[in-house]
């Protein structure tokens, strides 16, 4: 392959040390982006299925090699390798060697194929390099988040002109945040300091409701902040792994009994196994009656707001004191694109800082806004742009049609389970996923056997290259409770290729029970 720093060499400049900024920087990356495209392409070619075939160490070899071979390419003394065929080498492995959500038969996360319309407009994002922290590193991306923030929250059933939110990493540094928020909001009037550890300790124990389904991620929020990973008490869920108020209830009222602070309770909009929607009405009354912050992650199920037929489902999250919503689930937008609200921008007094070199005083001032104070993090990408350019794109009508798409998808495929007979559907799907088991044909296996068959019909599709689907168990004790999920996240999948999807699994799971 000819050597495109060659025909890019501008003056003294080799390709490798263009920059993808200014008037220049466009006409740098086209070869380079071209490159790019055409390994894609080439690369997704070679893989021919959702995900590429092999064990682990196979396609870490594959990696290794390619990798080792450059070693030393780019290094002191030697020629510089050339960029854009280092880039093609790499951009075919890493498309080779991808688990494609575009793919039906890539559909275990919430793990979504992107529009192409928002990786290009992640691309500008990338070119320009916008830092959020400071108007002066980002004085067109500091107004789109603020402006987008106010139309999500309006989505969200907040007040725009009392709402605040930021754009985050994801539901995890959401979810932090609002336990964060609510820790200080709590704990601070219960000790009369803010966010003082020894205030923590020596006053009366802090709790944070969550259903037992609700993310991990929160037990790791109430760890990180001091709390105590047990200060989460799990509250029972129901068949569908949503959340029983009454347990809520009384489980607020022992707390209480007990001396114990109820910092928050979480409710969870969309579980990630099975999209469960908690009560949120009840929800919002129970913590309120309590004196805790309600803090909704609907990392999932905030998708349902675009949609008029789902969003019904999320009725009463606008009562949340904080939410979680995640663009790079039901958005369709590349990684990152979380996004954290509160409902009254007062009760993120606790975060806000003063970095005299990023937001002082007098600039503010002189108008001119800083986002610092929003975030746990200093440097941060405009992930608001792409979401921006997406639902201008869209519109929430458009993007309401691929939601509900993908919930038809899962409805189709919840009836092929139900129809087939060594399959069992464990419930209705609520958003757009739903767990099922292999249970073979002939005489009924023992609990723990079929734990085994699921498990390992899993592990021989990833094996095999044929299919991505989702393992995981059901919450509770013993043996039976291993359940394989579809996450139905590409609107251009059809329920035919959902059907052979399944039949794989099948397939793979008369297999695996030869073997037993
Ligand atoms: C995905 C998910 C999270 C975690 O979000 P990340 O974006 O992966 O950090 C949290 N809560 C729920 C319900 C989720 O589905």
């Amino acid at each position: 392959m000819a050597c495109l720093a060659r025909t890019l060499r501008r003056g003294s400049g080799d390709l490798s040390e263009e920059l993808s900024g200014g008037v220049g920087g466009a006409a740098a990356l086209e070869p380079l982006v071209a490159a790019v495209l055409s390994a894609l392409a080439d690369g997704a070619a070679l893989r021919g299925g959702p995900l590429p075939a092999g064990l682990p160490q196979d396609i870490a070899a594959a990696v290794a090699e390619e990798f080792l071979a450059g070693e030393g390419g780019g290094g002191a003394g030697g020629a510089a390798a050339c960029p854009g065929a280092v880039l093609s080498r790499f951009a075919r492995l890493l498309a080779a060697g991808s688990a494609d959500p575009a793919h039906p038969g890539c559909a275990a996360h919430l793990h979504c194929p992107p529009l192409a319309v928002a990786v290009a407009a992640d691309l500008a994002v990338s070119a320009l390099n916008p830092s959020q922290d400071s108007w002066d590193q980002a004085p067109a991306a500091t107004a789109l988040e603020t402006l987008l923030i106010g139309e999500l929250a309006g989505m969200a059933g907040y007040d725009p002109g009392r709402a605040a939110g930021v754009l985050t990493s994801g539901g995890t540094e959401s979810n932090l945040m609002g336990l964060m928020l609510a820790r200080d909001r709590v704990l601070g009037a219960v000790t009369g300091r803010r966010v003082e550890m020894s205030g923590v300790a020596g006053g009366p124990r802090p709790r944070v409701l969550a259903s037992a389904a609700a993310h991990f991620s929160v037990q790791r929020a109430a760890a990180v902040l001091g709390l105590g990973e047990d200060a989460v008490i799990p509250v029972p869920v129901d068949r569908n792994l949503r959340m029983r108020e009454g347990e809520l209830a009384a489980l607020l009222d022992s707390c209480r009994r007990r001396g114990q602070v109820p910092v928050a309770v979480v409710a969870t909009a969309g579980t990630t196994d099975t999209g469960a929607v908690d009560p949120l009405r009840a929800c919002a009354e129970l913590a309120a009656a309590h004196g805790a912050w309600l803090h909704v992650d609907a990392a999932y199920g905030g998708g349902a707001l675009l949609s008029d037929r789902l969003a019904p489902l999320l009725d009463g999250i606008g009562a949340a004191d904080s939410l979680s919503l995640d663009w790079h689930k039901l958005g369709w937008q590349p990684a990152a694109a979380g996004v954290f609200l509160v409902r009254e921008s007062e009760t993120y007094a606790s975060l806000a800082r003063r970095a005299v070199y990023l937001n002082p005083a007098d600039d503010e001032e002189a108008g001119y806004p800083s986002l610092l104070g929003l975030s746990l993090r200093t440097t941060r990408r405009a992930d608001a742009f792409k979401i921006a350019v997406t639902l201008r794109t869209l519109g929430r009508e458009g993007l309401g049609r691929l939601v509900d798409a993908c919930h038809d998808l899962a409805r189709a495929g919840a009836r092929t389970v139900q129809e087939h007979p060594r399959l069992e559907l464990h419930a209705e799907p609520v958003l757009t996923a739903f767990l099922f088991r292999y249970v073979g044909g002939g005489a009924a296996h023992e609990p723990a056997a079929l734990d085994h068959l699921n498990a390992s019909l899993r592990r021989r599709l990833l094996r095999e290259g044929r299919a991505v689907v989702g393992r995981t168990e059901l919450p509770g004790e013993g043996p039976g409770r291993v359940r394989l999920k579809l996450t139905l996240l590409n609107p251009h999948t059809t329920p035919a290729e959902v059907a052979r999807l399944l039949h794989a699994v099948v397939a793979a799971g008369r297999a695996e029970e030869d073997l037993l």
